[in-house]
């Protein structure tokens, strides 16, 4: 508010603004609302590049252009470095790293959405974005090129306190606390899903049929009239632009709007593998930022990152054929250095975070990974409640 001194002279009896005032007072608040206004966002799109760090960023866009930051992602206007930590390790694993940016705490590595108690086990279960949005009438989907029950998928709709519960964990996705659960359930390993619940004793189709679920064989299946879908299929990667697309045309038929997570795995201990996956995430997420609702929060984030390394490469020829050689290489010398080297583990230090879109202005510097959360409450409008 102003400071009284300031305010026109005359002034007019307790509680009666002048004119002169209340022009002023006006002037005051219309940056105000139309400030909250613009800023709410309807629908959030979450991609989560799984082990997607900054090396294997780099080196993406490098091989893909032959230039640095060239993916879409490194021209996100608003950008921020994450802590990537777990409640009880300073290297995360997926399923703590998922739970922070899905429900603003910090958990223990191996635990889903979920805190633990005093002694270890039967902790909290914590309130995630896709619940919350599932409470309040949204429409969800959760799509990934890993298997449905695995950590970053599951972190969004199962609170478990281990992440292996494969049956468990995939039975929650049929029973939510909230709403009707994710209305749109894409990943893969029907087979050694089925056959986990069939140990467990129920029947996966039978279970996904009494929750509404109009079951595909695969991503590519889906019609564009399925309002509540599962595509849980078997074998190797889909192509998520037209799956992603369709899915987000059917849920953006909701008027309260949407939240969809999109997870694609960029382990890079298969090298080139991880680089090639991070390239098809950058042109999903160009494809979707340029067919979004105006009025939608998109988020790049990973979970944490891997070590993996740009240790030697010239820039007098193209890098993809220099990196392809030198991973066919049988014998090296002690003294050839690698195009690139990646270990087998994740690695502890800052993600990229990246967004566009209502709310994105709230991403900036170094924050923690529960801060994700936070930005897209807030983008939403929702009062914070963890
Ligand atoms: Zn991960």
């Amino acid at each position: 508010m102003p400071d009284s001194k300031v305010l026109p002279l005359g002034s007019p009896a307790k509680g009666i603004p002048s004119f002169a005032m209340r022009k002023y007072l006006f002037l005051l608040l219309i940056p105000c609302f139309s400030h909250a206004a613009d800023n709410h966002a309807k629908n959030v799109i979450l991609f989560l590049g799984d082990a997607g760090g900054i090396p294997v960023l780099n080196a993406a866009g490098i091989y893909e252009n032959d230039r640095p930051q060239s993916l879409f992602i490194q021209h996100m206007p608003y950008i921020a470095l994450s802590d990537t930590s777990s409640l009880n390790a300073w290297v995360t694993d997926s399923a703590a790293g998922m739970t922070a940016l899905v429900t603003g705490h910090k958990t223990n590595n191996g635990w889903l959405s979920m805190l633990p108690g005093e002694a270890g086990r039967d902790g909290r279960q914590l309130k995630t974005i896709l619940e919350h949005a599932e409470e309040r009438g949204l429409s969800t989907g959760v799509v990934t090129n890993m298997p449905i029950w695995d950590a970053t998928p599951a972190a969004c709709y199962a609170h478990v306190d281990s992440r292996k519960k494969m049956a468990e964990i995939f039975e929650q996705a049929l029973h939510p606390r909230f709403g009707d659960g994710p209305d749109f359930l894409v990943g893969k390993d029907w087979k050694k899903l089925a056959a986990a619940t069939e140990q467990a004793g129920w029947n996966l189709k039978d279970g996904l049929g009494k929750a509404g679920y109009r079951v595909f064989e695969n991503p590519a299946d889906i019609t564009a009239d399925a309002t509540r879908a599962a595509a849980i299929y078997d074998g190797s990667d889909f192509d998520p632009e037209p799956v992603v697309t369709r899915i987000m045309q059917t849920l953006s038929r909701n008027q309260k709007g949407f939240f969809l997570m999109v997870e694609w795995d960029m382990h890079t201990k298969a090298t080139l593998v991880g680089i090639k996956r991070a390239i098809v995430m950058d042109h999903l997420i160009r494809k979707v930022a340029a067919e979004a609702p105006a009025d939608t929060l998109i988020i790049f984030a990973a979970d944490h990152s891997f070590d993996f390394r740009l240790i030697k490469a010239s820039k007098g020829q193209p890098f993809a054929p220099q990196v392809e050689a030198d991973l066919a290489k049988e014998h090296r010398g002690p003294l050839d250095k690698p195009v690139v080297a990646a270990g087998t583990e994740h690695s502890g230090e800052e993600i990229l975070v990246a967004a566009q879109g209502p709310g994105a202005e709230r991403l900036h510097g170094f924050i923690p990974n529960t801060r994700i959360f936070d930005i897209m409450m807030q983008a939403y409008g929702w009062n914070q409640t963890r």
